[in-house]
């Protein structure tokens, strides 16, 4: 048997007969950029996402520098003094803190929790100087990081917050969506998402109808109107035949969440009394999308090896958390300084979830692993 950690053709083929039009449709028009999809798509993604606005962007990494930069986040060549300092966890896709870096913020990280991979907002507080300008929590593996403390903090040192949603579209916390938290949401259509688009691709959420016409100039060069510039942007826009495809897809994304919720439950319930096995925990008041399924085991990398021999994809997300990173070496982190982000990143490995995935398949994965605990006791 073969169980690939995602397989974006079994979503393809139920797909196909209506996408191929639609690819078509744009072709035919030749509106590759800004074309009718992207509005309709910001208005159907805004709804979903529980705000007032949604800009399209390039990508989720684009969501993110576009939010810090329509927040003044942003240094220019002229600025002196020493650099907006943000505050993030070091657990996540390299994104995140790139996107501190690039608008030429310093980075500055802190430790998460062990339980939900998301940051710990009980040290928070302890990082946050009379530099600092926004909190970035990241929504990992599609659960919402506790948002109530972290806006409390906001409020209390006016600080922005620029919600990382980019595993999290669609995840609740207390009945409330991903991105409706925050100053902004910042979210992905890269294909592995739980919405993917037919490329790169993201979009920016907020409730701030002033910060929606800056991130719409942001993502033009800081245009308005027509070829006048009272600020440096850049081009961050969403391809007309990206929102096409997306807006074709959304309707489904909530059975989509469904299935990977139902395949959850089954491996929940298949290493119950598996000793050896950590399977994720979920919050109380908090819905999961299931982006990944992650799971601590002992011998962690013995057990990839084991999974890969039998035709099982899985993968580390992260193998290296961002303090560990090299090119932020010098902001002076050290091995030890993040201790449950690095366990994590030694112990964690995400298993096929994708809503596609059949019993027999999933059977064959914790069958798999059983025997490969008993080999290795
Ligand atoms: C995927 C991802 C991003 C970046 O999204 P792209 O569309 O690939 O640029 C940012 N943050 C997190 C947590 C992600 O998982």
């Amino acid at each position: 048997m073969q169980v690939p950690l995602l397989d974006l053709k079994a979503q393809y083929a139920s797909l196909r007969a209506e996408m191929e039009p639609i690819v078509r449709d744009v072709l035919d028009s030749q509106y590759f950029i800004n074309g009718p999809a992207v509005g309709e798509l910001e208005a159907d993604l805004a709804a979903y996402c529980g705000t007032d606005h949604a800009v399209g962007v390039s990508s989720g990494t684009d969501a993110l520098v576009a939010s810090l930069m329509s927040l003044g986040i942003y240094r220019s060549p002229l600025d002196e003094g020493p650099a907006d300092e943000v505050i993030t966890t070091p657990y996540t896709f390299f994104a995140t803190a790139g996107s501190i870096w690039r608008v030429g913020a310093r980075p500055v990280f802190v430790d998460i929790e062990p339980d939900t991979f998301n940051i710990d907002t009980t040290k928070i507080e302890a990082a946050i100087t009379e530099r600092t300008k926004a909190i970035i929590p990241v929504h990992l593996y599609g659960q919402l990081a506790d948002m109530e403390p972290i806006l409390a903090l906001a409020k209390k040192y006016n600080l922005a917050v620029i919600e990382d949603g980019a595993q999290a579209i669609g995840a609740k916390q207390n009945g409330k969506p991903a991105g409706s938290f925050g100053d902004t949401g910042c979210f992905s259509f890269f294909p592995s998402k739980n919405l993917g688009g037919l490329g790169d691709g993201g979009i920016v959420t907020t409730n701030n109808a002033e910060l929606a016409e800056t991130l719409r100039e942001c993502r033009n060069h800081g245009m308005n109107p027509k070829y006048y510039h009272k600020w440096v942007g850049a081009n961050f826009r969403l391809d007309t035949l990206q929102a096409a495809g997306l807006k074709l897809k959304l309707p489904q994304l909530d059975s989509w969440h469904e299935g990977r919720r139902a395949n959850a439950a089954f491996y929940d319930a298949a290493f119950a009394n598996v000793d050896e096995i950590t399977t994720p925990i979920v919050k109380p008041g908090n819905e999961m999308i299931y982006n990944q399924y992650i799971i601590r085991i002992p011998n962690r990398d013995e057990a990839i090896a084991c999974l890969r021999e039998n035709n099982i994809g899985c993968d580390i997300y992260y193998p290296v958390p961002m303090h560990q990173q090299e090119c932020f070496a010098a902001l002076g982190y050290k091995t030890g300084d993040m201790p449950n982000s690095e366990q994590a990143a030694a112990e964690t490995l995400a298993l096929p979830i994708y809503a596609e995935l059949t019993d027999d398949q999933q059977q064959y994965v914790v069958d798999t692993l059983k025997t490969f605990l008993v080999a290795n006791k």
